[in-house]
């Protein structure tokens, strides 16, 4: 049986990249710079690629946070000062947080079944900011942020940390959810959780994350 249930929250739980995507055109508008799509588009994979590279423990946080503003301005010749584009980021991303449609009803399931912890790489203010926007945070036993236990995921010491601070905890009962093959499910398999993959980029107006949740709950309940 399961009953301990540690969830990723960025693209498992919340629509990242929606936020991602107003939150950073917002910014940008606030700042004077004109940005469209394409500007987006390169953002995002700007930002994916340093936070694969802090997952290698290649760079920290906060260097991630300035330093994508640096090679986007770059490489568009944007005249901004990228300290205060990553300040004026992360200051409004707290108030922008889309939850996918069923997430909050899967944590109220997954709170009639057992206990529910975050596993979270993201600044601890801003996920607390998104916990609550989001609602979540009656259906939560507690919350692992990379920022404030000093061990970040796939590391495996961010998996024993967490074994090591839940109350009666048995890692038989224990599943991870996460969308990351390099993070979520690497840091689970470093010390033998189950795990199970949420996938993002599946999610249609046809094919809500719900269907995906409901699929999480059967194979909660048939283990
Ligand atoms: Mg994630």
């Amino acid at each position: 049986m399961k009953d301990i249930f540690l969830l990723d929250m960025d693209d498992t739980l919340l629509d990242f990249p929606r936020a991602e995507r107003a939150n950073f055109l917002g910014t940008l508008g606030r700042l004077g710079v004109n940005a469209d799509s394409d500007v987006y588009a390169r953002f995002h994979a700007i930002n994916d690629a340093l936070w694969k590279a802090h997952e290698r423990g290649e760079i920290t946080r906060s260097r991630l946070t300035v330093k994508r503003f640096e090679l986007l301005f770059g490489e568009y010749g944007i005249e901004a000062s990228a300290e205060e584009a990553a300040e004026a980021y992360y200051e409004h991303f707290g108030e922008i947080c889309y939850p996918f449609d069923g997430a909050r009803e899967f944590l109220a399931e997954l709170s009639q079944r057992g206990r529910s912890f975050i596993v979270t790489n993201g600044g601890a203010r801003l996920q607390r900011a998104h916990i609550d926007l989001a609602g979540f945070g009656p259906y939560l036993c507690g919350l692992f942020i990379s920022e404030e236990i000093g061990f970040h995921k796939p590391m495996p010491e961010f998996a024993a940390y967490v074994e090591g601070h839940i109350d009666r905890y048995v890692r038989e009962r224990a599943v991870w959810i996460g969308d990351s093959r390099t993070s979520d499910m690497v840091c689970a398999r470093s010390v033998g959780i189950d795990f199970l993959l949420f996938d993002p980029t599946a999610v249609t107006p046809s094919r809500p994350a719900a269907e995906q949740y409901a699929a999480f709950l059967r194979t909660i309940d048939s283990d």
